[in-house]
This record gives C-alpha cells, sequence and structure tokens, in this order.
C-alpha cells in the first residue's frame, strides 16, 4: 500500500513555482499576484485563506488578502469584485466560500472575471473544463488529478467511483477522470445523497474518491482489495486535547480500509495540500492562458 502523500508532493510543487517565480524575476516578467477576498469571521475560511496567503509569500507571487466584515451587502462586495476585475496588478483572485446567508453565491460567481477565475467556478470556465479547454480548473479536484499523475497511478479504463456532487468537488472530479486525459480515461460513477445500493457500486470501484463530509463513511467492506481510495473530506470534530481544541477527520474509516487499497490518501496531509498547491498552479498559469 502506498501513502499518497500529499503534504510532501505540495511542497515539491510550491519548490517548482518557486523557481519558475526566479526565472520570470530575472526574465524582467511579471510575478503573478493572487488576491483573496474573505467575508466573515468563520474560522475554517480563516484558516484557509491565511494557508493561501502563506502559500503565495512562499512561492514568491504577490498577495492581497481583502478582509470584509459579515454585514458586508451584497452591493459592496459585487464593488469589491468589480475593482479586483480592473486592477491590472492582481492577475487572480478567489471569493473564499461560503458567503454569509444573505449574500447570493451565484451572482458573486458571475460577476468574477473569468480571466482571473482562479478557482475555476465561472460558467465559462466549467463550459471549458468540460470541453477538455485550456482553462482554470477547481482546485481541489486538480489537485487529485496532480497527485495521481506524481505517483503514477493507473487509471485508463479503471472503474471510478465520485461519492458527492458538489460543483466544487465531486461533479469536476467525474468529468476530469472521465476525460481522455492521463489522469483519466476512467469509467465514472457519480453517486451522491440519492444513490441506491452504494455499497455495491463502490465494491467494484478500482478508485474511490469520497467528498461526503460525513467522517469514515466508507468502511473496509465497501472496498475492493487493491483499490485507490482518494479521500477528500474534511469535518472538524471537538477534541480537547488538541491545541486547536478540534481534529481533522475524513470521509474514509482509514485505518480499516488503508491495509486493502493499492494507495491511499490520508487526512490530513493528503487533499488538502494539493488544493492549495493547485491554486498556486493556477495562479502561475494566469499570464499562460491570458496569451
Ligand atoms: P457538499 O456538502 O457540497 O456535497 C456533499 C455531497 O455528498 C452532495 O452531493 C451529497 O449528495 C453527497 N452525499 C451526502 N450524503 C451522502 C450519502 N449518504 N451517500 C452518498 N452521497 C452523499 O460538500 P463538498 O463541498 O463537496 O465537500 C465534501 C467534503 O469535502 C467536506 O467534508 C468538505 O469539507 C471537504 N472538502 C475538502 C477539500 C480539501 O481540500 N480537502 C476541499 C473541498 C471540500
Amino acid at each position: 500500500m502506498v501513502v499518497l502523500d500529499g503534504k510532501l508532493t505540495s511542497s515539491i510543487i510550491r519548490q517548482e513555482l518557486a523557481e519558475k517565480v526566479k526565472s520570470l524575476k530575472s526574465a524582467g516578467k511579471k510575478v503573478p499576484h493572487l488576491a483573496a477576498i474573505l467575508v466573515g469571521e468563520d474560522g475554517a475560511s480563516k484558516t484557509y485563506v491565511n494557508a493561501k496567503v502563506r502559500d503565495c509569500e512562499e512561492v514568491g507571487f504577490g498577495s492581497t488578502l481583502i478582509k470584509l466584515p459579515s454585514e458586508t451587502t451584497e452591493k459592496e462586495l459585487l464593488k469589491a469584485i468589480a475593482k479586483l476585475n480592473k486592477d491590472e496588478d492582481v492577475d487572480g483572485y478567489i471569493v473564499q466560500l461560503p458567503l454569509p446567508d444573505h449574500i447570493n453565491e451565484t451572482n458573486i460567481l458571475l460577476a468574477v472575471d473569468p480571466k482571473k477565475d482562479v478557482d475555476g467556478f465561472h460558467p465559462e470556465n466549467v463550459g471549458k473544463m468540460t470541453l477538455n479547454l485550456p482553462t482554470y480548473v477547481p482546485a481541489t479536484p486538480q489537485g487529485i488529478v496532480e497527485l495521481l499523475r506524481r505517483y503514477d497511478v493507473p487509471t485508463d479504463g479503471k472503474n471510478c467511483v465520485v461519492i458527492g456532487r458538489s460543483h466544487i468537488v465531486g461533479s469536476p472530479m467525474s468529468i476530469l477522470l472521465s476525460q481522455h486525459n492521463y489522469p483519466g480515461n476512467c469509467t465514472v460513477t457519480l453517486c451522491h445523497s440519492g444513490t441506491r445500493d452504494l455499497k455495491e457500486i463502490c465494491q467494484k470501484a478500482d478508485i474511490i474518491v469520497a467528498a461526503l463530509g460525513r467522517p469514515a463513511f466508507v468502511k473496509a467492506d465497501m472496498v475492493k482489495q487493491g483499490a485507490c481510495i482518494i479521500d477528500v473530506g474534511i469535518t472538524r470534530v471537538e477534541d480537547p486535547s488538541k491545541k486547536s481544541g478540534f481534529r481533522l477527520l475524513g470521509d474514509v474509516d482509514y485505518e480499516a480500509v488503508a491495509h486493502k487499497c493499492s494507495f491511499i490518501t490520508p487526512v490530513p496531509g493528503g487533499v488538502g495540500p494539493m488544493t492549495r498547491a493547485a491554486l498556486m498552479m493556477n495562479t502561475m498559469r494566469v499570464t499562460e492562458l491570458s496569451e
């Protein structure tokens, strides 16, 4: 069994990006600049955004963090977005989700200039991804694909089950793995809360991508011997023994499942760091895609 080490792989990617930044600088070219908008005080969102800013600093990108209070109106947020769309120094930006309930997420995602949409959530970029055209691919599925590639995980002709159909993880993951690429060319089954016989479907899978947000949902009796397991889930559960007061649990019953697998991602240290690395990779592609 091979542990797909997202922490290690993402640090290698950051080193590679730092080298590219050095070459850009020495060629007198512009270094990518990533901005992030954070609305409100959500603890997990703050942690994620701060980590993204740290990643930018580490690789040598420019970064700007725009913090807005939770009472920010949709109109005010749209104004901040319009400003970033016009700002020539900012190459790409993200609006950290989730947004407070009084803000319509779709209106916000539609307002982002597709050329600066490094999260790949704008319908124009989703359409391009679906057609296998060059574009920004949402960071989590992109990070998973990169991890599979770097570990040479066989995917061609494999049966893949994706559990979860969200626009940011499950749905794009199912599209990418069904495309005629490596990693990809899988026969994909996209499962969700309405799926019947999920256990039987999973038992036939060579690859399972679990992205439903239910701790330890994927049990050993759902997994075929030799399967590759990608655990996307991150659920915070209270743990007074930790300094932070919580620990992170994945969607896979890791201890029970790992010994049956050919490959598996741990939580933490698997998909999470690869998601951050993929955002940095998307930001690096800004110039390439605009050309
Ligand atoms: P979501 O809540 O938007 O979607 C969950 C999906 O799971 C839905 O499509 C639902 O139909 C499906 N589902 C729920 N219960 C199910 C069941 N019993 N059987 C089958 N399907 C079921 O979630 P999301 O935003 O896609 O995130 C999923 C998980 O991944 C969460 O734990 C989230 O924190 C985590 N996540 C991790 C990263 C990362 O970088 N590691 C990034 C994004 C999300």
